[in-house]
């Protein structure tokens, strides 16, 4: 993190779990972030103050330093209208529906506030300080409760017509298939997400198949974590190796949709459940591969997220910092 008579722009992220916010400056340089649980509970009053407390503490840490700052990025993990301002809808940070969260920061913090789907903001991390330097074309899953994405075209961020493109997580996989949690039947994250392996292998568990994880959640199987079903995976049980596997295969699917829609550079995988690794990632690469045109599919990179969960905070903060005109990127 570079001092005095620099800029740098907040860079905040907010999940269903915690709101992480640093200074971040035109080189990557991250002050040591600040941490807060979400406030729980439906209270949007009381998420947004936590906020605005949160910049509040940077704000005064940039002026301490001679920092000034370009402005606060915020990740949000839903439905977002940048331009407007708005929220339309976050379904893991409870109240936030239609929030005109943008006017509401700015009415108690003095800094211009721009809003970003989170998982775009990621992608704009991995473009510009992850393994997407040095390609115009990326698309940034990331696997956890839902899917998000990020989607970077020829070196522009995919926003579309409602400010809102890029959910590739409701792309239809099946149909008639699985129920998903945006109401719809058949989505991508109904398939390929940590709540579709729970729900596996919560099913395995209640029609009492042969499982190691019998043992320890035959009674309590909503203690059961993706961990748990990776873990068993590797010490060889078969059903969670199916449960994995069958996973791995739609993810695989959607990843062949995505190459041969927009034929990227690069696909990287992030989140929680990227920490699969080779038991989502094997059978995945052998079904995008019996799935995706060769011609497109030979210029495409699928690897594992090297940014940790600090993509969403330092990409806000990046593109706060491109719009400002204070980035400078090799080769672009
Ligand atoms: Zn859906």
């Amino acid at each position: 993190m570079r001092e005095a008579g620099k800029v740098a722009a907040i860079g905040a992220d907010l999940g269903g779990t915690n709101i992480r916010l640093a200074l971040v400056d035109p080189e990557g340089g991250v002050s040591e972030p600040y941490r807060y649980p979400t406030p729980p509970g439906g209270e949007a009053a009381a998420i947004v103050e936590t906020l605005a407390q949160g910049i509040r503490v940077l704000q005064h840490q940039a002026r301490a330093h001679g920092i000034r700052l370009a402005g606060c990025g915020l990740g949000v993990a839903g439905l977002v209208d940048g331009q407007a301002g708005l929220v339309y809808t976050a379904p893991n940070v409870a109240g936030f529906q239609n929030l005109p969260l943008k006017k509401l920061l700015e009415e108690k913090v003095d800094v211009p506030v721009t809003l970003e789907n989170d998982a775009n903001a990621a992608a704009f991390a991995e473009y510009w300080l992850g393994a997407g330097r040095g390609v115009s074309s990326l698309i940034c899953l990331t696997l956890g409760t839902g899917i998000g994405s990020g989607i970077i075209l020829e070196g522009k961020l995919l926003r579309g017509a409602s400010g809102a493109a890029g959910e590739a997580g409701h792309m239809v996989v099946e149909a008639e298939g699985e129920r998903c949690g945006c109401g719809a039947r058949g989505c991508f994250e109904a398939y390929a997400s940590a709540t579709a392996i729970l729900r596996d292998a919560r099913a395995a568990l209640a029609r009492g198949e042969g499982t190691s994880l019998r043992e320890l959640f035959g009674t309590r199987p909503e203690a059961l974590s993706t961990k748990d079903v990776c873990d068993a995976a590797r010490a060889g049980d078969p059903v969670a190796r199916g449960i994995l596997e069958r996973a791995g295969r739609y993810l695989g699917v959607g990843l062949a949709s995505l190459v041969n829609l927009l034929n990227p550079d690069l696909i990287t995988l992030a989140g929680g459940l990227a920490a699969a690794g080779d038991l989502l990632l094997q059978p995945a690469l052998a079904e995008l591969e019996r799935r995706a045109f060769a011609v497109l599919l030979c210029r495409t990179r699928v690897e594992l997220s090297a940014l940790a969960d600090t993509a969403g905070m330092l990409g806000a903060a990046g593109l706060v910092l491109a719009d400002g005109g204070h980035l400078w990127m090799p080769g672009r």
